[in-house]
């Protein structure tokens, strides 16, 4: 990607400190959006391998948040509020690895590196959004009108709109299409520091357009500068042509694609609507088995509008995660926190619905379940995939504090795609995806800027991917 550094007027802003680095009690005024320094330094040094990679050295670094020198368990409790950070310090990356990190009194020499001034920006490991149906054919804003006029999520879906409508729309798209589009989708992300995704397939509700769908996040795996994880999500809702016989449907999706998905290697997750109206538990039971036989854990939607039994059978299925969970009892909330099933929360779907439902995430916190946050970027319900706006309405309205958002959305969102090796901190040995801010005054103002746009420069796989231009 183009490295942008040029020289652009700029405002006033705080001068670099040197390579000396500042007192730790230092702290900065909020920069102006200056590009980030690129310093000639030199030949290019060889890493310890003697391979040719550049090395890059990021210095002068206001806050590393959730940086960790060894992989980080889940963290549970009273732990989710604990968020590792490093202040005025340096990064060391070797190709798409971040090599160490530590405090600025002890960064290397500069001779050999591509050297990054970040001017004292913080940095964040990227977000990992671990559920998304990023992959549709057109957005839904006329219901986003209907809803304002006061029909209901299921009055909608009685109208034919809701996920139907998305499948009648996807069915007729050309593949091409369809990638064309997620791929504009997935581009805005990257943006938003999103550095890993992962993209369910259930826009088909067909043999045909189930596979479509699939392939198109095939395609986006190969294509995209971030890891993507697909979910098979053919039990979303049911196609009316199988109203009168859903044994048929359930048949369809176990007996036809499951094989077929499993050949082809599209599908990493299962999942299914476990709702009233949608999937019974029953046939959620059978749809999570059925994906076990072929290798791939449940991600399930469940506990949006009932507690039906779905977060037990996932727990008893082995499932990776269990997603919605607006509507919890003790009973759940108790098992979940003894559950190795991750509890993923998705603040912004009841926000964008004016949904009264909201997840009792301090008693789910305390009942020891392992908490993601995520964006469930839909057409339908949530027609956002910004993770920094999910932390903060976390924080608002699941009273949720910066530190236990921000693992949640990172770290936790990692582990929810089996991805921890790899994402999800700022560690020796992970993939070096991770964003820069502005200069933040605490961690809070993060989430509490939410209309603000506070990432200044996002890194993928090593390399500078974006930055934000100074407009004057
Ligand atoms: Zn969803």
């Amino acid at each position: 990607m183009a490295q942008r550094c040029a020289a652009v007027a700029q405002r006033a802003r705080p001068k670099p400190a040197g390579l000396q680095g500042r007192a730790n009690s230092e702290r900065r005024s909020i920069a102006a959006a200056a590009p980030l320094k690129r310093v000639a330094a030199g030949p290019k040094r060889n890493n310890i391998n003697g391979n040719k990679n550049e090395m890059q050295l990021l210095t002068n670094i206001g806050c590393i948040w959730q940086q960790a020198q060894e992989l980080p368990a889940l963290r549970r409790g009273a732990e989710l509020a604990k968020l590792p950070y490093l202040r005025d310090a340096y990064m060391l990356l070797d190709g798409d690895r971040i090599v160490e990190f530590g405090p600025m009194s002890d960064c290397p020499a500069t001779a050999g590196y591509t050297v990054y001034d970040t001017q004292g920006r913080d940095i964040f490991p990227s977000f990992c959004d671990s559920h998304s149906h990023l992959v549709f054919a057109a957005p839904r804003q006329e219901e986003f009108v209907y809803r304002i006029q006061g029909l209901s999520y299921h009055e909608i879906a009685a109208k034919g709109g809701g996920i139907l409508n998305s499948a009648k729309r996807l069915q007729a798209m050309p593949e091409e299409q369809l990638l064309a589009e997620a791929k504009k989708r997935l581009l805005a992300l990257l943006r938003l520091g999103t550095g890993a995704l992962e993209i369910k397939s259930g826009y088909g509700l067909t043999y045909e357009a189930e596979l479509k769908m699939l392939r198109v996040i095939k395609a986006l795996k190969a294509w995209a500068p971030i890891p993507i994880k697909a979910t098979f999500l053919g039990a979303h809702a049911l196609p009316p042509e199988y109203k009168e016989n859903r044994a048929a449907y359930m048949d369809l999706l176990i007996e036809q694609l499951l094989p077929k998905i499993a050949e082809e290697g599209l599908a990493d997750y299962i999942d299914v609507f476990c709702e009233k109206g949608f999937f019974s538990l029953e046939e959620a039971q059978r749809i999570m088995e059925a994906g076990k036989a072929y290798g791939l854990p449940a991600k399930i939607h469940c506990n949006q509008f009932n507690s039906m039994g779905a977060i037990e059978a996932a727990i008893a299925a082995g499932a990776r995660s269990v997603d919605h969970l607006e509507v919890l009892n003790a009973e759940e909330m108790k098992a979940l926190g003894q559950a190795d099933t991750l509890a993923c929360l998705l603040p912004t779907a009841p926000f964008f619905l004016n949904d009264e439902h909201r997840t009792p995430a301090r008693k789910l916190i305390e009942s020891g379940a392992a908490v993601v946050l995520a964006s469930d970027y839909n057409p339908g319900t949530t027609p956002s995939g910004r993770m920094a706006f999910v932390c903060s309405l976390a924080c608002i309205q699941l009273r949720m504090l910066p530190e236990e958002a921000i693992n949640a959305a990172s770290l936790h969102g990692a582990y929810a795609m089996d991805l921890e090796q790899e994402l999800g901190c700022i560690r020796p040995g992970a993939k070096a995806n991770f964003f820069l801010t502005e200069a933040l005054p605490s961690l809070a103002y993060l989430p509490y800027s939410f209309g603000s746009d506070l990432i200044e420069a996002v890194f993928l796989n090593g390399k500078l991917h974006w930055e934000k231009q100074a407009l004057d």
